[in-house]
């Protein structure tokens, strides 16, 4: 069914074309949905394809049962993290750290959103996205056209995306000479069942530094769904990408150590892979201006100092949603400035090497609950959660950073 409007000139017109259907754009037809005042808009979803298989995981904390509780596929409440002699088990409570899979968020959201006949889907490349006076335009491959009052777009152009058939994709060069620091998070996760149990299903290893650090930040996850599945995910923030072969390289190592004084016989299959690349950066890839509002990764969405980026996107989602209905001006701005200082002195000290990221996430981790450490991730901190985290640094590494972030000298 057709629900645009169709102007004097032919062309047709919704209220909102939101341009992407990933985790941002559905998030946002979600929040829309729910709104009474919005839900009976004309909505034209477009993407170049609509997922159709599982091409992430998400994990996230929340210290109650969530709004999309019921896909969460497991939970932890202990986390531990690893860095040489270190070894460090921290109770999560009241967050729990929860798993998504991304296939079960987009079916859950698509079949929810085909209930409501004013929702419009169309595949299709969109080539760009312009402004005529008040209105969006979006421009789809063999130059169809589709317009709206506003268009939400999560679309990464390609050259801030990463190629991993070549390992020399750096960032554009217009942004490693912007004042922003920046960094790819990188990394290549195997969902791993063995022929016995290995794991343990109530602990998610959050960090083991026990990797190579490939000169840069790296580490392993272990998120086990049972004793014997489990997401393993070698991550690293470095401003280069390896080779696809590398991550593998590294994996199987680990996965043979880890096992050698568990279970030495014990065999394993991978059922599932998946291979990213998360821009770590303020920079603002995308627009925040009427009627074109960027969204998601495009936006700065993701934490600049972590990657997480889910949480931040229920989030932005909310707010653009409660603008709407305000009939407010639409920010997507999600970092308040204090927490975007924290995350670009972070990235400062990683970008130039000031002190090992292992140093600094195991200092962290080893003093201060992981409660603490989560809402200084979620930017929910106070100012004295945020000076216990900082007390667990060094300030003459520290301090020179943050002048150099606040005199933008970086
Ligand atoms: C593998 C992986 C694991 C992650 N894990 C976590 C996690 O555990 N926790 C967390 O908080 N964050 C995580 N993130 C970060 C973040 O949550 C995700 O990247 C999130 O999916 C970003 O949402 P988005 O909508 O901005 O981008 P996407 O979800 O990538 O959506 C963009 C959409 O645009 C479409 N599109 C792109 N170009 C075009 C075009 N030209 N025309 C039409 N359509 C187009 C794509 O098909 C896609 O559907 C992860 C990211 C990745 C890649």
């Amino acid at each position: 069914m057709d629900n645009a409007v169709t102007n004097l000139n032919n062309t047709k017109s919704y209220d909102f074309i939101i341009a992407g259907a990933g985790c941002a754009g559905l998030s946002l037809l979600f929040h829309l949905l729910q709104s009474t005042t919005l839900r009976g808009k004309r909505v034209l979803v477009i993407d170049k394809n609509f997922k159709k298989s599982n091409d992430r995981t998400w994990c996230y904390w929340e210290d109650t049962a969530g709004t999309f509780e019921q896909l969460v596929c497991k939970k932890w409440d202990t986390i531990t993290i690893h860095n040489g002699p270190l070894s460090k088990t921290l109770p999560t409570a009241p967050f729990t750290y929860k798993m998504v899979q991304g296939i079960d968020y987009y079916q859950y959201i698509i079949n929810l959103a085909k209930q409501h006949l004013n929702i419009t889907w169309q595949e299709g490349l969109i080539t760009k996205i312009t402004t005529t006076g008040t209105i969006g335009t979006v421009h789809l491959e063999g130059g169809a056209t589709e317009s709206a009052t506003s268009v939400f777009s999560s679309i990464v152009p390609i050259r801030f995306q990463v190629n991993f058939s070549d390992i020399n994709n750096k960032f554009n060069a217009a942004i490693t000479n912007t004042s922003t620091p920046f960094l790819w998070q990188h990394f290549k996760g195997i969902l791993v069942e063995f022929d016995t149990s290995v794991f343990n299903a109530n602990e998610a290893r959050l960090m083991d530094f026990n990797v190579p650090q490939m000169g840069a930040t790296a580490f392993m996850y272990i998120l086990p769904l049972t004793a014997n599945k489990a997401l393993v995910e070698y991550t690293l923030f470095s401003e280069e990408i390896l080779k696809k072969e590398d991550y593998d390289i590294v994996l199987k190592e680990y996965l043979a150590n880890f096992i050698k004084n568990i279970a030495p016989n014990a065999q394993y299959k991978v059922v599932h892979e998946e291979l990213g690349a998360i821009p770590m950066t303020h920079h603002s890839f995308g627009n925040n201006k009427a009627p074109i509002y960027s969204i998601g990764t495009l936006s700065g969405a993701v934490k600049a100092s972590t990657g997480y980026a889910f949480q931040f996107i229920q989030a932005q989602s909310k707010q653009i949603i409660s603008q709407l209905e305000k009939g407010a001006l639409v920010n997507t701005d999600m970092h308040n400035s204090r927490h975007r200082f924290y995350d670009a002195v972070l990235l400062y000290i990683l970008k130039h090497k000031k002190m090992e990221g292992k140093e600094i996430f195991s200092r962290i981790f080893k003093k201060n609950k992981a409660a603490t450490i989560f809402k200084f991730l979620s930017n929910t901190s106070s100012l004295m959660d945020d000076i216990n985290v900082m007390r667990s640094l060094p300030t003459r590494i520290f301090l020179p950073a943050a002048l150099r972030i606040l005199f933008r000298r970086p």
